[in-house]
């Protein structure tokens, strides 16, 4: 595998039912960066995020992840996963959600539980961890999602539209918590399919229709469709792609 590259993703081809999702995708991701894969709903963006963490498999291609060809648990220490659809015990409190997540990894006794708050306070969770998660609000789900996602503090971390019922102010909260990690060596894998997120990101993947249309960063996309904004790019590359 390329140095620095973690995420390695050779001409993938996915199906559900026979369907094609995800049509000769390839995408190498390198270390210490946020990539976006940025596109509407439908587009394969979960898809594709499934597969690099081994929850789907692929019909033609190959898949690295760490130098670990196919993902496996072995490397579910190194990966952070935030899905789409947010997987909480409803009954009991945040605080031993978070708690339940960090003992798969192995986080125990007193530092399981500093931690925990730590990951908790970051969200701004730290006032309501001992509710029940059945009355947490939606953007407080997501919140507690993404707080184990963070939780064993992954080498890659992966996020399935973490912003989606995030009021602007905590999203914002969350971005820069994304920059620090990022910062910090780490690599964030993100989807979107809002355009103002696409432009915080160091590069992105336009995907439609299950195919990569464009990569690279948001400054060369834009350039390279001779456009003003990233919209203009998706719109341009999606014609190209329609013309073919
Ligand atoms: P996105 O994340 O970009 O919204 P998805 O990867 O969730 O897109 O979906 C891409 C396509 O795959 C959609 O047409 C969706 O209906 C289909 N799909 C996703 N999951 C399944 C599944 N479990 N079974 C059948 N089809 C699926």
């Amino acid at each position: 595998m390329n140095k620095g590259v973690v995420v390695d993703v050779a001409n993938i081809d996915v199906t559900y039912n026979k369907t094609r999702i995800l049509s000769n995708v390839d995408i190498k991701i390198k270390e210490g960066e946020i990539i976006g894969l940025l596109g509407p709903s439908g587009a394969g963006k979960t898809t594709l995020v499934k597969v690099i963490i081994g929850m789907k498999e692929v019909d033609k291609g190959e898949v690295k992840v760490f130098d670990n060809k196919m993902p496996t648990l072995d490397v579910s220490k190194d990966i952070g996963y935030m899905a789409q659809s947010d997987a909480l015990y409803d009954d009991i409190s945040a605080l031993d959600n978070v708690l339940f997540f960090g003992e798969l990894y192995g986080i125990k006794g007193e530092a399981a539980k500093e931690r925990a708050m730590e990951v908790l306070r970051l969200v701004n969770l730290d006032k309501d961890f001992n509710k029940a998660v059945k009355n947490y609000s939606g953007g407080m789900k997501r919140r507690l999602s993404l707080a184990i996602a963070l939780l064993h503090n992954p080498k890659l971390l992966i996020l399935d539209e973490p912003t989606v019922g995030i009021d602007p102010i905590l999203r914002k909260k969350f971005w820069d918590e994304f920059e620090r990690i990022k910062n910090a060596g780490r690599t964030i894998i993100v989807t979107t399919h809002v355009m103002d997120e696409a432009y915080k990101c160091d590069k992105l993947a336009l995907i439609r229709d299950g195919e990569i249309i464009s990569e690279g960063t948001p400054k060369e996309i834009i350039e390279s469709s001779g456009g003003k904004t990233i919209e203009d790019a998706f719109l341009f590359y999606s014609r190209e792609k329609g013309d073919e």
